[in-house]
């Protein structure tokens, strides 16, 4: 069995040797290991089955960590910077020769991110090396945001799980690429679009045709996926066009309201305040608790267009089958 435990000295050992640890953030668990060693990276990508070319974020505890590794944010994201970091937010910046190539899948950019969790930052603050970090998960299933998902699928491919407790935010970092001459939105994420754009005003989103190329390729179409088939949209019009599944072999994940047709034992009500940070920090749980129960069909409901509601949007449309 793999050790989990909240002993950042542990944590620090194993990482110094080469070694895999989970790690607790904000967004949610990252399978770390130390960005300037080309073989622990190596690591990250065989535990994970992840594709070589889909780059990894690296992890420091401050904007001076990031300046001994030759790398430097631009005036924009500077401001951004100052506003949410440490915070939910990755920043794609020009890349340094201190960074492998492994890490930014031999691309010229590199990203960048500081995360809010003390654990981690104490652990971040005790390293004389960056950690790269994607998340902890087998490549294309649902993100981590309890320590016991990470040992249910990577436990035996671990070295360490430094135990943060629940994520708070539940879905990942919003991602902005700082190599064009404007910010471009690459991932939404944590910090909420209208949020960023109160700071550095209006930004590029995503463009359209995007997944099919991706330079990111968290922006895979497919990515986030349950095992069960799911569908997104508005849950009456997916229960009528699928009136022949057994309402027991029905799942539901809804933001504020029950649906009437199903049990609701298999209901997931991601906020019934009407909170969409609340229902971002519950959405992976209850695709996975969805995704573990005797079912043939996930239905997730489509989340209002605004702030975390993109981010949350954004997952459900690329777990699901269109
Ligand atoms: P994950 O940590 O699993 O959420 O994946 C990290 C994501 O960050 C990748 O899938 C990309 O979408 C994005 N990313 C990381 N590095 C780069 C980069 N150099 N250029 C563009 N996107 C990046
Ligand atoms: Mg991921």
């Amino acid at each position: 069995m793999v050790k989990i435990g909240n002993d950042v000295s542990v944590a620090v050992a194993h990482l110094r040797a080469g070694e895999l640890v989970a790690i607790p953030t904000e967004t949610v668990y990252g399978l770390a290991a130390n960005a300037l060693d080309e073989a622990a990276v190596v690591r990250i990508f065989m535990a994970k089955n992840r594709p070589q070319f889909n780059p990894l974020i690296i992890h420091v505890a401050n904007t001076d960590q990031l300046e001994n590794l030759g790398l430097f944010l631009p005036d924009k994201a500077k401001a951004l910077a100052a506003h949410f970091c440490p915070g939910p937010i990755s920043f794609v910046i020009p890349t340094s020769e201190m960074i492998p190539g492994i890490v930014t899948a031999g691309t010229p950019a590199v990203a960048v991110r500081i995360p809010n969790h003390p654990l981690t930052l104490s652990l971040l603050q005790q390293l004389d090396f960056p950690l790269a970090a994607p998340s902890a998960n087998p490549s294309g299933y649902v993100s981590a945001t309890t320590a016991m998902h990470v040992a249910e699928q990577l436990g035996d491919k671990l070295g360490y799980i430094l135990d943060g407790g629940e994520c708070r935010v539940g879905v990942e970092s919003t991602i902005i690429s700082f190599m064009e001459a404007e910010p471009r939105l690459l991932r939404f994420g944590g910090v909420s679009l209208e949020a960023i754009e109160a700071i550095i005003g209006k930004i590029a989103l995503p463009e359209e045709g995007y997944v099919d190329n991706p330079i990111s390729p968290g922006m895979l179409a497919k990515h986030y996926a349950t095992k069960h088939k799911m569908l997104w949209g508005n849950p009456q019009e997916i229960l009528s066009a699928n009136s022949d599944t057994a309402s027991e072999k029905i799942a539901s994940i809804t933001f504020k309201e029950s649906l009437d047709l199903i049990p609701a034992t298999n209901q997931f009500i991601l906020s019934p305040s009407g909170s969409l940070e609340e229902a971002a920090s519950r959405l992976f749980g209850a695709m996975r608790m969805a995704d573990s129960m005797n079912i043939e069909l996930i239905i997730a409901e489509s989340f209002p267009e605004e702030g975390l509601g993109r981010a949350i949007n954004d997952r459900l449309k690329r777990a699901s089958t269109i």
